[in-house]
């Protein structure tokens, strides 16, 4: 690992003026160059992973663990929730609020990595972690996403890839939380050193790589990933998240599923949102299992030919074909879990 200096600044303007880089952007260049190259550090879990394989080799850090605010979790306006960018994934997993309103969103943080790292990474930092595929994560392989001419995953070892929209790259989106984020209709709440506030919906937030292959997200530098949003869910609605793993925990999920239900109190399902983690670039709208949805009373028949619609679409790779009948099965599984 290079050497670096450490910055701490007070408050988010501080923050993100100190900030010039993207870690995207540093990734993409020479990162021998000139050591003008200072990023933002939230828990550090995925940015001191670069660091220590030299992928990333920044000048500065600038902290973001003393900014006062940023670590809250409290109810906001119309019964939303507010969730502090900081606040540590352990944190989000056992706080009241997230248990009752959205216990899909509980269950998906517990099940992520391990206590240790549950412990010390944040949710902002969880939805801006860099991708795991292992060509892009090893120096020797320059490809398409750090600004090489081709993807190594697509003719070679794909097995942790995707299943849908994986041409001319082959990433899941890493983050678990994002699977249910996304299916719970989050905003993100980006501060800029002038105090200019967006507020896009997650899933916009989010690219595919044929909107910038370089990038998994539109964060400006000079940016603060400040909040997510979530607004409220009727109490109507039922949902569910499942993971399968290689094993049962410190691991990135194989596969995971969330499924959110609005029913009627005799099953009859008014709406149905299906988000597929670990299946493509950005997490994937099954909308197909989502039509065989509505309009149904949500039964063990009408759940399995929503696990299989699931799949419409799909291309699998080379090797990991093993993915189609581990989501038919999750999202069978999941659906049933949701209608309770
Ligand atoms: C063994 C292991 C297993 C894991 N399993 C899972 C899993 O099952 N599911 C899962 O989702 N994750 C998993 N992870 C990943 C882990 O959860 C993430 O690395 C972690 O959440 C990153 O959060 P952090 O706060 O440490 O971010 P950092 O490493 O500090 O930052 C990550 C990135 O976000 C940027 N950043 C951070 N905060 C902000 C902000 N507020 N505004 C703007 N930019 C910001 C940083 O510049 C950096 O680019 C696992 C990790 C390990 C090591
Ligand atoms: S899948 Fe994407 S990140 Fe992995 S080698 Fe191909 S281009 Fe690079």
């Amino acid at each position: 690992m290079n050497r670096f200096a450490w910055a701490t600044p007070r408050t988010i303007s501080e923050a993100a003026a100190a900030a010039t880089t993207l870690v995207a952007d540093a990734m993409s260049s020479d990162p021998t160059g000139p050591g003008v190259v200072t990023v933002l550090k939230a828990g550090g879990i995925d940015l001191l992973d670069l660091m220590k394989e030299t992928l990333l080799m920044p000048a500065t850090l600038v902290n973001l663990q003393q900014i006062p605010g940023l670590d809250s979790i409290h109810p906001g306006e119309g019964g939303a929730l507010h969730l502090g960018s900081m606040v540590t994934l352990a944190t989000l997993a056992s706080h009241p609020l997230v248990r009752q309103r959205y216990p899909a969103l509980a269950d998906a943080v517990s099940r992520s990595a391990s206590p240790q790292i549950r412990n010390v990474a944040t949710l902002g930092g969880n939805l801006l972690q860099r991708p795991r595929c292992w060509y892009f994560r090893a120096k020797e392989h320059h490809c398409l996403r750090k600004g090489g001419d081709h993807c190594f995953a697509i003719p070679g070892e794909n097995q942790y890839h995707a299943i849908f929209d994986n041409s001319p790259c082959a990433i899941v989106h890493p983050s678990t939380a994002a699977t249910v984020l996304v299916a719970l209709n989050a905003t993100v709440e980006l501060i800029d050193a002038k105090g200019t506030v967006r507020r896009p919906l997650l899933v916009d937030f989010f690219g595919p790589p044929d909107q910038d292959i370089m990038r998994e997200n539109n964060l400006k530098p000079h940016e603060i990933l400040t909040a997510v949003l979530l607004p409220a869910v009727p109490a109507s609605v039922r949902m569910a998240h499942l993971k399968q793993g290689e094993k049962d925990s410190i691991d990135w999920p194989l596969a995971d599923v969330a499924v959110l239900l609005d029913l009627t109190p005799d099953k009859m399902c008014k709406s149905a949102t299906v988000i597929l983690g670990a299946a493509a670039p950005v997490p994937h709208r099954a909308e197909a299992a989502e039509a065989a949805l509505i309009g149904k009373h949500i039964d063990e028949d009408i759940a399995r030919q929503a696990g299989r619609a699931a799949l419409n679409g799909a291309t699998p790779l080379s090797h990991n074909a093993y993915k189609l009948p581990l989501f038919e099965t999750l999202v069978h599984r999941a659906i049933l879990a949701a209608a309770g």
